[in-house]
């Protein structure tokens, strides 16, 4: 039977992954896959990772030398994964593509009625039996206007979302689709023009700090935004110089630009470093969650059957359907490579 080693293991992984077992020797690690514990996978034929793991070149190379052949990445994101190591050392890379974009774009939506309605005040107010509406004015989604940026899976669910209560849609997406139910339009338009702007792109060179001074500067007085995709598409600094100035009126936040060491993890018994942070979470227009936005049931059980399904495609020689490749793209990770999709390397 293969043995994967499974890092950075949550109590509800065990519950969802425990269940499907009967196809390899799964050894469940609680720590995060990192330079220092790479070794832990000795001796495993694959290796099962997650969002905020360390996939450096360090580690791919400690991972290959101690027989690791696959790595099952059990969420969407690769950016934090070396590539280029991954190809030269020959560490297959699977990933799973959709598992519940409803539940994120459902998280957007929860985080923007929280901000705008204020309901975190509210929730805390009421249970000490304050019962003032001082501060908690809103305003009406209906009529005004979302600014979308990245409409692919979770993007388009989101603008559905929206568009059920009654808001106007402009939508930003490099490769746009046909046909839309919605518009397209420039950064600078969404900008200008939006009352609230949800982030739904990859993280990417081209799309680090794409929200920082500049675009704060051109946004709307009053503006609400929302981050459920990945923290590295805010310049937090900027972010929290834009909440001071009152140049933008709150902000959802699910994922933070430097939470791999600290979300996920309970640190409420320790003093955390991060000032930015720290500053930012203490600001009563800005709700954070711990990149929870995925945590549904429906999409617990999709990703361990499919992290399962890829594991098992790959023992067994079969197709795969959710490979990463990067040297048929020339250096680009790339998910929708015919040649890496059909042949198993
Ligand atoms: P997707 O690949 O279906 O869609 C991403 C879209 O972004 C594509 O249409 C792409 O063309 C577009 N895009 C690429 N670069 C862009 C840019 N610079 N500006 C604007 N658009 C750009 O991905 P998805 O499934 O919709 O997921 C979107 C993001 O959500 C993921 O990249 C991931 O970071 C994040 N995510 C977060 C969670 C969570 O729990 N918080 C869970 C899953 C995914």
């Amino acid at each position: 039977m293969k043995k994967v080693a499974f890092f950075d293991t949550k109590e509800y992984d065990r519950t969802w992954f425990g269940r499907l077992e009967k196809s390899f020797e799964i050894k469940f690690f609680k720590e995060k896959l990192s330079p220092e514990n790479a070794d832990l996978a000795n001796g495993f034929d694959g290796a099962v990772a997650f969002v905020n793991d360390t996939i450096s070149g360090d580690v791919i190379r400690t991972l290959t030398e101690g027989g690791t052949k696959v790595l099952a990445m059990r969420c969407s994101g690769y950016n934090n994964i070396n590539f280029k190591a991954a190809h030269d050392c020959g560490l297959t890379v699977l990933r799973v593509p959709v598992y519940s974009p409803y539940a994120v774009a459902e998280h957007a939506m929860a985080l923007l009625l929280t901000v705008n309605r204020k309901i975190h005040k509210a929730y805390n107010r009421t249970r000490d039996f304050n019962f003032s509406l001082r501060g908690l004015t809103g305003f009406d989604l209906n009529g005004k206007t979302v600014g979308v940026i990245g409409t692919g899976k979770i993007g388009r669910i989101f603008i559905k979302i929206c568009k059920g209560f009654g808001m106007k849609v402009l939508a930003y997406d490099p490769y746009p689709i046909d046909n839309p139910d919605f518009e397209y339009t420039t950064l600078d338009e969404i900008y200008r023009e939006s009352d609230a702007i949800s982030l739904h792109c990859p993280l990417t060179d081209d799309s680090h700090h794409l929200l920082g001074a500049e675009a704060f500067g051109r946004m709307k007085k009053n503006v609400i935004i929302i981050n459920t995709s990945r923290g590295g598409l805010i310049d937090s600094e900027a972010l929290l110089s834009a909440l001071k100035e009152r140049k933008i009126a709150g902000a959802g936040l699910d994922v933070y630009e430097e939470e791999t060491e600290l979300f996920f993890e309970d640190h409420s018994q320790q003093i955390v470093n991060d000032d930015i942070l720290a500053r930012i979470v203490s600001l009563p227009n800005v709700v954070l969650t711990s990149h929870q936005a995925f945590l549904t049931a429906e999409a617990l059980k999709n990703i361990a059957e499919i992290t399962i399904g890829n594991l098992e495609d790959f023992f067994a020689g079969r197709t795969l359907k959710n490979v990463v490749c990067y040297d048929c793209a020339e250096g680009v990770p790339t998910t929708d490579c015919t040649k890496c999709n059909k042949d198993n390397p």
